[in-house]
C-alpha cells in the first residue's frame, strides 16, 4: 500500500511558534491549486502500489474551498489506484469550520478530520496567536459530528506560555470528554528564530521546565490509557480502530507520493523534495522544469530511518526484520548502542521488538541518535 500527502503552505494568521508559512493569497492559491493538479499528473508513474491513504496537510489546508480539494482529489482518482476505503485525512482550524462546509467536504469524499485545537484556553490560544478561540475550537468537533464525521483527531499542545500542570490536566479532561477518536500532543518546541523564540531570548517568555513537562506527558499517557485511548506512537493516542494510517505507514515505511511545495515522497530506495518556494514551484511546473531534488538512500540511510521512525512508535524496533533486510552489522550496532539503555531500563527487548521504556520516552531523541550509524 502507499500514500499520497499534499502540502498547503498557507495560512491566514501566523502562530508565534511556527516560521514556514506563508500568510494565505487566495490569487496564488488558486494557482496553486492548479499547478498541485498539474504535478499529480505529472507524477503518475512513481507509485506502484494501490494507494489507501491520501492526506492534506499544511500550513492549513482548510483554507481551500470544497471545489478546489474536490478538483485535487479527483486528479488523484484519474491518475492512481485508490482503495476503495481509502482514508482521506484533512487538517483543519477550527475558525475555518461551518456546518455546510464539512457538509460539502464529506460529499466529496473527506472522511477524517485533523483539527488543530491545541488548547481549550483562551488565554493560552492568544498567547501562541492562534485565531480560534476555545468556543469555536469546541462548535467545530460538534458540527464535524452533525455533518457525519466519525472520525475526529484534534491536535494539542503541553507547555504553552502560561500554561500549569493543572491547566494542562484540564485540555486533556476536556479533550477526552469530547467524542474524538484520535489525539496527537506535543509538547510545545521553542523553534529558532520565531517569535516566541525570540520573546524566550528576551526574557519575556519563561520555558516550562523539564520536570513539569514530564509531568504533563505522564498525565496525558496515563488519562489516554484510563479512557480507552491506546497509545501507539510517543504523541499518538487512538481509540480502537483508529489509528492515522496515514501516519501509520509513514512509521512503517511504505511509499508515499508528496504534492506540493516542499512536500517529501519515499519509494523505498530514494527521497525527493519539492522546491519550498511556492512561486518558483508553479513557475517551474507550469514551465515543466525541474521543481525538485533527489537523493538515493544507501543502506545505512535506510538503517537510519529504520531506527528513527520505529522507535517512536510503541511496537519499536522489529529486530527481526533488521536482521532480515539489512546487513547484519546493523544489527549488531544496534544490540551494542542498545545495551546501556537495557541496562538501565530506557529500553527493553520484548517478543523480538526492541522498544523504549515508559522513562526511555523522555529520552527518545538522544537515544534515537545513539542508535543510528554514522560513518563506516
Ligand atoms: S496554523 Fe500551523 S502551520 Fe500555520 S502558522 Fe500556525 S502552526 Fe504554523
Amino acid at each position: 500500500m502507499a500514500g499520497i500527502y499534499i502540502h498547503i503552505p498557507f495560512c491566514k494568521t501566523k502562530c508565534i511558534y511556527c516560521d514556514f508559512y506563508s500568510i494565505t493569497d487566495f490569487e496564488q492559491q488558486k494557482e496553486l491549486v492548479d499547478s498541485l493538479i498539474l504535478e499529480i499528473k505529472q507524477r503518475n508513474d512513481y507509485l506502484k502500489e494501490q494507494v489507501n491513504t491520501i492526506y492534506f496537510g499544511g500550513g492549513t489546508p482548510s483554507t481551500l474551498s470544497v471545489s478546489e480539494i474536490d478538483a485535487i482529489l479527483r486528479a488523484f482518482f484519474k491518475t492512481f489506484q485508490i482503495e476503495k476505503d481509502t482514508e482521506i485525512t484533512l487538517e483543519a482550524n477550527p475558525d475555518d469550520l461551518t456546518l455546510d462546509y464539512l457538509k460539502k467536504l464529506r460529499n466529496v469524499g473527506i472522511n477524517r478530520l485533523s483539527m488543530g485545537v491545541q488548547s481549550f484556553d483562551d488565554a493560552q490560544l492568544k498567547a501562541i496567536n492562534r485565531r480560534h478561540s476555545a468556543q469555536a475550537a469546541l462548535n467545530s468537533i460538534e458540527m464535524a459530528h452533525r455533518a457525519g464525521f466519525s472520525n475526529i483527531s484534534i491536535d494539542l499542545i503541553y507547555g504553552l506560555p502560561g500554561q500549569s500542570l493543572e491547566s494542562w490536566k484540564e485540555q486533556v479532561d476536556k479533550a477526552i470528554s469530547l467524542d474524538v477518536q484520535h489525539i496527537s500532543a506535543y509538547g510545545l518546541i521553542y523553534e529558532e528564530n520565531t517569535p516566541l523564540w525570540r520573546d524566550m531570548k528576551a526574557g519575556r517568555v519563561i520555558p516550562t521546565d523539564d520536570e513539569t513537562m514530564i509531568d504533563m506527558y505522564n498525565y496525558l499517557v496515563a488519562t489516554c490509557r484510563k479512557n480507552g485511548f491506546e497509545q501507539y506512537e510517543i504523541a499518538n493516542f487512538a481509540k480502537n480502530g483508529y489509528r492515522s494510517r496515514h501516519n501509520s505507514s509513514y512509521w512503517k515505511q511504505q511509499p508515499y507520493l508528496g504534492i506540493g511545495p516542499a512536500a517529501h515522497s519515499y519509494d523505498g530506495d530514494s527521497r525527493q523534495w519539492n522546491i519550498s518556494s511556492i512561486r518558483k514551484y508553479c513557475k517551474n511546473i507550469a514551465n515543466n522544469e525541474p521543481y525538485f531534488e533527489k537523493e538515493i538512500l544507501s543502506e545505512q540511510d535506510k538503517y537510519n530511518d529504520f531506527v528513527m521512525v520505529s522507535l517512536r512508535t510503541m511496537d519499536g524496533i522489529n529486530l527481526a526484520a533488521l536482521k532480515r533486510d539489512f546487513n547484519e552489522k546493523y544489527l549488531e550496532h544496534c544490540i551494542n548502542s542498545a545495551k546501556k539503555y537495557l541496562e538501565n531500563n530506557k529500553l527493553h527487548i520484548k517478543e523480538d521488538f526492541l522498544r523504549l521504556s515508559p522513562d526511555g520516552v523522555m529520552l527518545s531523541d538522544r537515544i534515537i541518535v545513539d542508535l543510528m550509524k554514522v560513518g563506516n
